[in-house]
């Protein structure tokens, strides 16, 4: 094995370098993991764009790869040995709180960079800290004991793996916090990645109706979104959102909407409110604007709406996410548009925030190519 691993550093907004970085040893209950795909999504174009730190960071947070070393206790304790090809999630968490033991990592204290100082996520860690392989734009990922490790069942391509968290996040947004089933009606705002990915799941759960929403940019992404299970796409530069829905949905509304919006301010959240049924409908947000000029609480209120947050994935999001991945029923290979080398990383995060290479949906990072 090399000496040193190529990572794709983050070194202040907007700006990669390519570092070269010692390969670590492994200890007893620790491993290895050669990289093999980091998926790229919205929020590595915030981080990339406004960095949390001044640290170094290899970014990279949706990371697939093959063991390719562990130690004698990791393969004990966790059942995973070299060659297995895995998906990892990108919370490090403590093994021990509620919401470790519950599989809600992502509430994790030993995770929450927000909070904590000393918190490990993949993507977010900085380099600094030994063994300094903490993200998925790199040649090598460390997992220390805490890691939390997926298998990628059979059948499953590294490439097709590489959408486990925008699908992980489909099934907890959507069914686990919109409460989407069998006979819902749906409207899905944003036909990226993420929001093709609801239109999967929410599919897959028997919704009746979905609705997706999209610019007058999105024409190849409303497409994808019709192949995927949309029933109906609207363009809002073109369209009044609002009318549309209730013309589709003969002015009773949706059940559920989702906000899978990036950089759209409040519209979203507005719209998906007007959209919900007369009473008892759920809007699951996920937009971090500090303010809310004139938030039509009466409105939310009289309405008997369910506000839920989206936050990432549970352990068993992940695992259905990526059943669904194995059953091969829908035309994925549609939402995996581009791969990017290593050297591309910055052309890569631009082009999934829609700056750089055109269409791209979901961005395959390979850090050998
Ligand atoms: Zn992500
Ligand atoms: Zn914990």
């Amino acid at each position: 094995m090399a000496e040193q691993v190529l990572a794709a550093v983050r070194t202040g907004p907007v700006k990669t370098e390519i570092r070269e970085y010692p390969m670590p040893g492994i200890p007893e209950d620790g491993a290895l993991m050669k990289m093999e795909v980091a998926g790229i999504c919205g929020t590595d174009v915030k981080l990339y764009q406004h960095p949390p730190s001044a640290a170094r960071v290899i970014m990279g947070h949706e990371n697939i790869g093959t063991i390719a070393k562990a130690g004698r206790e990791f393969t004990r304790r966790k059942g995973f040995k070299e060659g297995d090809l895995v998906f990892v999630e990108h919370y490090v968490a403590c093994g021990k709180c509620e919401w470790c033991h519950l599989g809600q990592y992502r509430h994790c204290e030993n995770t929450d960079w927000r909070n904590n100082p000393d918190s490990i996520r993949y993507g977010y860690t900085s380099a600094e800290r030994a063994p300094h392989l903490w993200g998925g734009f790199a040649q090598y990922v460390f997992l220390p004991w805490n890691a939390v490790v997926h298998r990628v069942p059979q059948g499953v391509t590294p490439e097709l793996a590489g959408l486990v968290t925008p699908m992980a996040n489909g099934v907890e947004w959507s069914l686990f916090e919109g409460g989407v089933g069998y006979n819902s009606t749906v409207l899905i705002q944003g036909p990226g990645q993420q929001g093709l990915s609801q239109t999967v799941i929410c599919k897959q759960a028997g919704a009746s109706l979905i609705i997706v929403t999209g610019t007058a940019k999105d024409g190849a992404r409303m497409e994808v979104a019709k192949a995927l299970g949309a029933d109906h796409v609207i363009d809002v530069s073109q369209e009044d959102p609002l009318s549309r829905i209730m013309e589709i949905t003969g002015g009773k509304g949706v059940d559920v909407a989702l906000d899978c919006t990036a950089g759209a301010g409040t519209g979203p959240i507005l719209l998906g409110i007007d959209a919900l049924k007369r009473k008892a409908g759920t809007i699951v947000v996920q937009g971090e604007s500090e303010k809310f000029p004139d938030f039509p609480l009466a409105k939310v209120t009289t309405k008997y709406i369910t506000i839920k947050s989206a936050r990432g994935h549970s352990y068993k999001a992940c695992e259905l996410a990526l059943a669904q991945l194995a059953s091969h029923r829908f035309p994925l290979e549609r939402v995996t548009t581009h791969r990017f080398g290593l050297k591309d990383v910055d052309l890569a995060i631009r082009s999934v925030g829609g700056k750089g290479v055109k269409d791209v949906i979901h961005a395959s990072l390979m850090p050998w190519q």
